[in-house]
C-alpha cells in the first residue's frame, strides 16, 4: 500500500509543494523498536525519530528517573507519537535484556533494536592505571550488553519468522583511531562492538537480518561533555582534531541510526558506520 501512494502532493492552500502521504505515514512506519541508554543524548534523539517515523517504540534505561524524563519529553515533542513505553534495564545483566524482548514480543516482535547503553567510566586510564574492577565493569555494559541485546533480538525476529530485521550498536571512533588521551577499557569494548557486529552480520545475513555498527565521534552529551566539564585544555586538545571544529550533536547520530533502521538501509550490512565530521580521514585540519 505504502509504495503505491504518491511520494509528494501539491498543497492547494498555498500552492506549495510538501511532502505527504508516505512520508506521513514514518519511515519505521508499525516497526517495534528497542532503544537501550534511551534517556541519554544518542538514544533520546534516537527514540524521538524513531517515534516522528511511525515506530512503537521501548525506551530501555538503568536510570529509572532519567527514563521518566526522557519518555516525558518525547510524548510532549510528538504527540502524534504510536506506542512509547519505558522499561528500566540493566544491559549487562540477560535477563534484563531478555525482559526487554520479551515486553516487545507482546507488541509483535522486534523488528529494530537499537543496543546503544554505554559507559565510559571516570577511573578509565591506560594500561597500568585502569582498575581491574573498571576494565570488568565497561566490558560487561558495553560489549557483554551488547551480545546480550542482538542475541534476544535474534531469537524474537525468529520466533515471529521475520524475514528482516536491523539491529544497530554503538561503537566509537576510538574504536577505529588510536588516542593518546587513553581510557583502555573504553576503546577495547568498542573495538569488540565492532568485531561482534561484523561477524553476526555475515552469520545472520541470510535470514534476511542486518548488523551495523555506528561509530561516533566525541559528541556534546552528558557522556563526554560532564567528564571535560570546564577544562579549556583538556577541550582544545580534542577540538583542534576535529576538520569541522566542533563537537558533534546527538541529533546528527540520530538520522544515521534512523537511517539504517529504515529499509532504506536495506543492502547496507556489516558497516562500521562513522558519523564523525570528516575526523577519522583528517591529516590536518583548517586552522
Ligand atoms: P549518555 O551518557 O548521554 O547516555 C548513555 C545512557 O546509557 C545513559 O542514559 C545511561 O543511564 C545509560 N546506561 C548506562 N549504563 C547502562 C546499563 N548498564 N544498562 C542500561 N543503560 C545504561 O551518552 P551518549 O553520548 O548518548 O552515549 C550513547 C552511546 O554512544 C554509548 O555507547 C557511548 O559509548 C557512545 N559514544 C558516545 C560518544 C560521545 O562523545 N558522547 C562518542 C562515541 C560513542
Amino acid at each position: 500500500a505504502e509504495a503505491s501512494l504518491p511520494r509528494e502532493g501539491s498543497d492547494s492552500r498555498n500552492g506549495k509543494i510538501h511532502t505527504i502521504n508516505s512520508f506521513a505515514m514514518g519511515r519505521l512506519h508499525g516497526k517495534n523498536a528497542i532503544v537501550t541508554g534511551a534517556a541519554g543524548g544518542i538514544g533520546l534523539e534516537t527514540c524521538i525519530l524513531f517515534a516522528k517515523e511511525g515506530a512503537n517504540v521501548l525506551m530501555a534505561d538503568i536510570s529509572d528517573a532519567a527514563l521518566e524524563r526522557a519518555s516525558a519529553k518525547l510524548k510532549q515533542l510528538v504527540p502524534s507519537a504510536h506506542k512509547v513505553e519505558v522499561q528500566v534495564c540493566d544491559v549487562s545483566k540477560e535477563a534484563d535484556v531478555k525482559a526487554l524482548v520479551e515486553h516487545v514480543d507482546s507488541w509483535g516482535g522486534v523488528d529494530i533494536i537499537f543496543n546503544n547503553a554505554g559507559i565510559m567510566h571516570a577511573d578509565d586510564a591506560d594500561a597500568i592505571d585502569t582498575p581491574e574492577k573498571i576494565w570488568d565493569l565497561t566490558q560487561a555494559i558495553n560489549v557483554k550488553g551488547v551480545w546480550f541485546g542482538c542475541k534476544h533480538a535474534v531469537l524474537s525476529l525468529r520466533k515471529f519468522k521475520k524475514t528482516k530485521g536491523s539491529i544497530i550498536n554503538t561503537a566509537s571512533v576510538v574504536a577505529l583511531v588510536g588516542s593518546a588521551t587513553p581510557q583502555l577499557a573504553y576503546t577495547a569494548s568498542k573495538g569488540a562492538v565492532l568485531a561482534l557486529t561484523r561477524e553476526l552480520a555475515i552469520v545472520h545475513a541470510r535470514e534476511g537480518l542486518r548488523f551495523n555498527a555506528l561509530c561516533p565521534a566525541p559528541l556534546n552529551t552528558p557522556l563526554l561533555q560532564d567528564w571535560l566539564g570546564d577544562d579549556q585544555p583538556k577541550r582544545q586538545r580534542r577540538e583542534i582534531h576535529f576538520p569541522s571544529g566542533r563537537f558533534g550533536e546527538a541529533i546528527e547520530q540520530a538520522q544515521a541510526v534512523l537511517f539504517l533502521a529504515s529499509d532504506e538501509s536495506s543492502f547496507i550490512n556489516g558497516q562500521d558506520f562513522v558519523v564523525d565530521g570528516g575526523m577519522t580521514k583528517a591529516y590536518v585540519t583548517p586552522e
